[in-house]
């Protein structure tokens, strides 16, 4: 009797049974199909996200690699293009305008304008002496010769980046080339081109200075700049640097601040680039004139500088 009503269960809730055990077994095969089909749909969306990331960055980085005519940094100092002065013409923001302006017109009567120049480099200490500059802010003048190496033309983009004038002073600092104008101006030619070239710039800032100043060079070199448009300074303060054994550089310092407290617009010549004492004078010479509220300038054309032989 008991085994006869067991049998007769199990066939009476067969299929309810086979039902139940599809149902089950299409459940437990949907759902983790479910779960695995999203979860690489997921995992490709992704995947490609960051495929396009990695390809855009690819991109950046070839363009900044093959744009050889870029900067060549040498050290962290962020480029400041876009930090250097607006043009004469868009000076209404320009705190120095009146002083530029001044500068211009010669009226520069208790103005306070100091332009540190640097002449003979770019040399392996200009990075150096940029980095001084750079802490303190202060845009200086490179009155730069051609130096053909890697690190000059580092040098030579950098002076421009950073906002200083990067200025002629003849590519063979040759004295001899005086006597025959033609020569000379090859020599300041080649300069103006190999800075062109260098920086890729199309123009260059027309500023210039003899070798060993314009007292030393000749009649006929001094009138060929100025009619070729140029403008040359001289200088009315000097660091005392340019011997063999150059002072230490507290007395270059007190040499430097001295000779400008004398001037309404001082134009410093310094070998601070050659000249260790003279690279360490310039902390004290900065941090001295600016608390006596003087204010450092880049060289422009078109401002009057002191000369020693005027035509
Ligand atoms: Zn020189």
């Amino acid at each position: 009797m008991r085994k006869k009503s067991t049998k007769k269960l199990r066939i009476k809730n067969l299929p309810r049974f086979l039902t139940f055990s599809v149902l089950s077994l299409t459940l437990l095969v949907m759902i983790p199909l479910s779960l695995f089909f999203l979860t690489s749909k997921i995992a490709t969306a992704f995947h490609s996200h960051k495929q396009v990331a990695q390809t855009s960055e690819t991109v950046n980085s070839s363009q900044a690699n093959g744009s050889k005519s870029e900067p060549a940094k040498v050290n962290n100092y962020p480029s400041t293009i876009t930090k250097t002065d607006p043009p004469a013409s868009d000076t209404d923001d320009d705190p120095l305008a009146d002083i530029k302006s001044r500068l211009r017109s010669g009226d520069t009567a208790g103005i306070k304008v100091v332009f540190l120049t640097f002449d003979d480099g770019p040399s392996a200490n200009t990075g150096a002496l940029l980095d001084i500059l750079y802490d303190y802010d202060v845009k200086a003048t490179f009155f730069t010769t051609r130096h053909d190496n890697e690190n000059a033309a580092a040098m030579y983009r950098r002076i421009i980046d950073e906002g200083h004038t990067l200025a002629n002073h003849t590519s063979s600092h040759d004295y001899s080339l005086y006597d025959n104008p033609e020569a000379f101006f090859a020599d300041v030619d080649a300069l103006d081109q190999f800075h062109k070239t260098i920086t890729g710039q199309t123009e260059t800032s027309h500023v210039f200075r003899f070798p060993g100043g314009s007292t030393n060079s000749s009649e006929a070199c001094v009138k060929g700049i100025v009619s070729r448009g140029w403008n040359y300074s001289d200088w009315n303060v000097s660091s005392g640097d340019g011997c063999a054994e150059p002072p230490p550089s507290d007395v270059i310092a007190q040499t430097i601040i001295e000779g400008c407290r004398k001037y309404d617009v001082s134009v410093v010549l310094s070998h601070a680039e050659l000249k260790e004492s003279s690279r360490k004078a310039m902390p004290i010479v900065i941090e001295t004139l600016q608390a006596e509220g003087y204010v450092f300038l880049p060289m422009e054309k078109d401002y009057h500088y002191p000369r020693h032989f005027e035509l």
